[in-house]
């Protein structure tokens, strides 16, 4: 099949079937990101970069300074790295099952040819884990992992990363598990990365204090946004973790970016990122930008942190109007109402993505263990979870499950 075959398609596709599961207005950023970043070619510029005062902070004990906004998964078109090197941020958070790789390589494309230290590069390796424990299977070994990441490096183009990741752990058994723990220490003393750390989504204050107990690690990569229900408690966290020296990522900072299924009522993005990096112990966040014009909204929080009374009135808008919005806060308590023990947590992340970034390949990425196992909601007569967020758990596992039937060359 042609490119353009491809591409006729998928629009051909998206239109019939995914206009069904996110709505029309989901179909555009999937369709053509360069189309619609085509008009704002340009936006951000090195000569822009020079003459604005960007907020940069230290990564903890790694000693790296860097703008408190960086660069993710959500943004999947080059044109959009490249402004963004170009506009002044350096950090760049990918991972080996990003698109199957692609995120990777995309990446690799971007920064070769730059001088080695004018970006930061930080990638994970994801390994099988109990989906009901949180602990990594018993076949999860060392030289795998580093396989794993060996894929990594070839697909980046480097000889190495900067910050190198255990992706998605929510126990402190599987950030202390010894296997992996081998391997990110081997390579980091083999100088295949500078530094090592986890990423966490769920259960984010065990995880954050076990990153602390490691005595090995460096960096935690943490969901953090005005709407976890948990706030406290992850705040003490990593209080604790920056006062030990770890440097601290923030994510899932935007909350799930619209208040509503619809994509009618926006979270005002500039006000929840501003909201986060008012911590100081967030050293940068990756607020998940898609566009050109995204990047600038967040570009500009680098100026100026201050919330407005405006925003703050914003940051309480969908409270008060009821949405139940679309950032699950991974709290689990779902798991064990559910007669087949899925990992509803992982599948309202890929609603989320779908829903509120419109990345569908990301979300197919984070379902795919779910898919691989089956979903057997359509066994349920009726559904006994109650979510702590209120969501419909079975409509919204029913609707994001069709992603199962889309191939993946669809979703790139
Ligand atoms: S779906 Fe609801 S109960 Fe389950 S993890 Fe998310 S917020 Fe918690
Ligand atoms: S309907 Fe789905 S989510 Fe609800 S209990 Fe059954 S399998 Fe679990």
């Amino acid at each position: 099949m042609s490119d353009r075959d491809m591409k006729t398609g998928r629009r051909e596709f998206l239109r019939m079937g995914i206009a069904g599961l996110a709505g029309a207005a989901l179909a555009p950023s999937i369709l053509s990101a360069g189309e619609e970043t085509g008009t704002e070619k340009g936006a951000g510029t090195a000569e822009g970069a020079t003459e604005r005062k960007f907020i940069h902070r230290t990564l903890g004990r790694t000693g790296l300074s860097m703008p408190i906004v960086s660069i993710g998964a959500q943004a999947q078109d080059p044109v959009i790295f490249k402004a963004a090197l170009d506009a002044g941020l350096t950090h760049f958070d990918t991972a080996e099952n990003y698109g199957g790789g692609r995120h990777e390589t995309m990446i690799g494309e971007v920064v070769k040819g730059r001088p080695r230290d004018s970006f930061v590069i930080t990638t994970k390796v994801y390994q099988p884990m109990d989906q009901k424990t949180g602990h990594f299977r018993s076949n999860v070994t060392a030289d795998g992992f580093i396989s794993v990441f060996e894929g990594s490096l070839q697909r980046l183009g480097l000889d190495y990363v900067d910050i190198l990741e255990m992706h998605a752990v929510s126990r402190r058994e599987a950030v202390l598990f010894e296997p992996v723990l081998t391997a990110l220490d081997k390579l980091k003393k083999e100088g295949k990365t500078r530094f090592i750390g986890v990423s966490v989504h769920t259960n984010e204050p065990e995880v954050i204090d076990a990153v602390v107990e490691s005595k090995i690690l460096d960096v935690v990569l943490t969901s953090y946004n005005f709407r976890q229900p948990h706030l406290a408690e992850v705040q003490a966290a990593i209080d604790r973790a920056a006062k030990a020296g770890i440097g601290i990522v923030a994510m899932k900072t935007q909350a799930g970016v619209y208040w509503d299924r619809e994509r009618k009522n926006p979270i005002n993005m500039k006000a929840a990122l501003k909201w986060a990096l008012s911590n100081e112990n967030i050293h940068t966040a990756i607020p998940g930008f898609t566009t050109l014009e995204q990047m600038n909204d967040d570009i500009s929080v680098m100026e100026d942190l201050a919330l407005t009374p405006g925003e703050r009135k914003d940051l309480q808008l969908g409270m008060l109007k009821g949405f139940e919005g679309l950032y699950c806060s991974q709290c689990g308590r779902c798991v064990d109402q559910c007669a087949r023990h899925m990992d509803i947590p992982g599948i309202m992340r890929s609603y989320m993505y779908a829903y509120g970034y419109r990345n569908l390949a990301q979300a197919k990425d984070t379902i795919r263990p779910v898919l691989a196992e089956g979903i057997g909601c359509g066994e349920c007569e009726t559904c006994g979870v109650r979510c702590t967020m209120g969501f419909n758990v079975k409509d919204r596992i029913c609707d994001i499950a069709r992603l199962g039937q889309v191939p993946d060359e669809f979703l790139a």
